[in-house]
């Protein structure tokens, strides 16, 4: 494995002067700020916001147990799958492997950016397939996108596995954890200082309760995490995200409380699942959802829609023939749909 970041980068990004804030290039403490054009009065929404987010990276790093200069603050999740396509990936040129099936955005970030899309298909019991994966990539392939816990399939990776595939390519592997906390020994994070070309994607969507605030992370070396910096809008998280987050992670021991508590129902749920006779499977879950194999997923799909229940249809995945992708909710919301169901048998 020979990873060289520059080797990897765009061209024009590698050569590219990026816009300079009055806020980089002055962060200090000072009395009067008149040097970006803000208004005096409403603070604190006047002025522009951290384009570093220097506090919240400052309580995000020790939740973590990673550096803050290791860490990319994004719009979501979102925000880093893009910014990592279009700073390595020539459009029309380079392209990326990625898992399948998988999470969506990958494929629509690629696209938006001319760039393909390479899958390389889980094994039929969702395990991940190294051999395949490292046959798929090509001369032109700038990274890898796994995604553990996976989604739709909602199992995590196997860390060997993904460690083989980090060591025998030169190029970047993304692995996605939006579902890491509700299995926080399978995280790669630990792994991060050993191996350059990880970057491994969180977010505050899902187990933090967040998906509102739209504030995702990215962890990496430094070299890649400069690169993020240097591309992204300068104030791409504003200044209500930046600090409701502070705030919030504070409930760092609440969330360990929810995490429990849905662990706890995504197993009722499995278990009283697995007894209707339409459903074929409930297959095992590392994260907040079930994947279900039904005998009539569209059919149960629209009654669920009828009874103002709504779950994803996800038959039409290769690989997820006949499953909808149902999400653990509170124990009020399981029941409900629980009953729900009961009047279909
Ligand atoms: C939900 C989810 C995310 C979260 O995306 P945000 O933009 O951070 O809300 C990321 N990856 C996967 C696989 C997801 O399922």
């Amino acid at each position: 494995m020979t990873f060289d970041i520059q080797k990897l980068l765009r061209d024009n990004i590698r050569k590219l002067k990026p816009y300079s804030s009055a806020r980089d290039e002055f962060s200090g403490e000072a009395a009067v700020f008149l040097d970006a054009n803000e208004n005096p009065f409403n603070a604190p929404y006047n002025r522009y916001p951290d384009p570093r987010q220097k506090e919240l990276k400052s309580k995000i790093a020790p939740v973590k147990n990673v550096p803050a200069e290791n860490i990319f603050l994004g719009n979501g999740s979102d925000e880093p799958i893009d910014l990592l396509i279009r700073a390595f990936c020539s459009p029309g040129k380079d392209n990326i492997v990625a898992i399948a099936p998988t999470y969506g955005m990958y494929r629509v970030a690629a696209d938006v950016n001319d760039v393909k899309v390479i899958e390389a298909p889980l094994n039929a019991d969702y395990t991940l397939s190294v051999k395949t994966v490292l046959n798929t990539v090509t001369q032109n392939t700038k990274m890898i996108f796994l995604c553990s816990p996976n989604n739709p399939t909602g199992n995590a990776l196997e860390q060997d596995a993904m460690l083989e595939i980090m060591d025998n390519f030169d190029g970047l592997v993304v692995v996605d954890e939006a579902y890491i906390d509700f299995c926080p020994e399978k995280s790669l994070l630990p792994l991060l200082a050993k191996h350059p070309n990880l970057v491994v994607l969180q977010t505050f969507s899902k187990a933090w309760g967040m998906a509102g605030i739209r504030l995702g992370m990215a962890f990496a070396g430094q070299e890649i995490i400069d690169v993020l910096n240097r591309i992204k809008y300068p104030y791409n998280i504003n200044i209500l995200t930046q600090l409701k987050a502070i705030e919030l992670i504070e409930l760092e021991k609440e969330k360990s409380d929810w995490v429990k508590i849905l662990v706890a129902e995504r197993k009722k749920l499995a278990e009283k699942l697995t007894e209707f006779p339409f459903v074929v499977k409930v297959f095992p879950s590392d994260a907040n959802f079930l994947l279900v194999k039904t005998h009539d997923p569209r059919g149960i799909y629209n009654y669920l829609v009828d009874e103002r229940i709504i779950v994803r249809d996800r038959s039409g995945v290769a690989l997820c023939e006949g499953s909808l992708r149902i999400s653990v909710g509170s124990e009020m919301e399981n029941q409900r749909l629980i009953e729900a169901l009961e009047a279909l048998i």
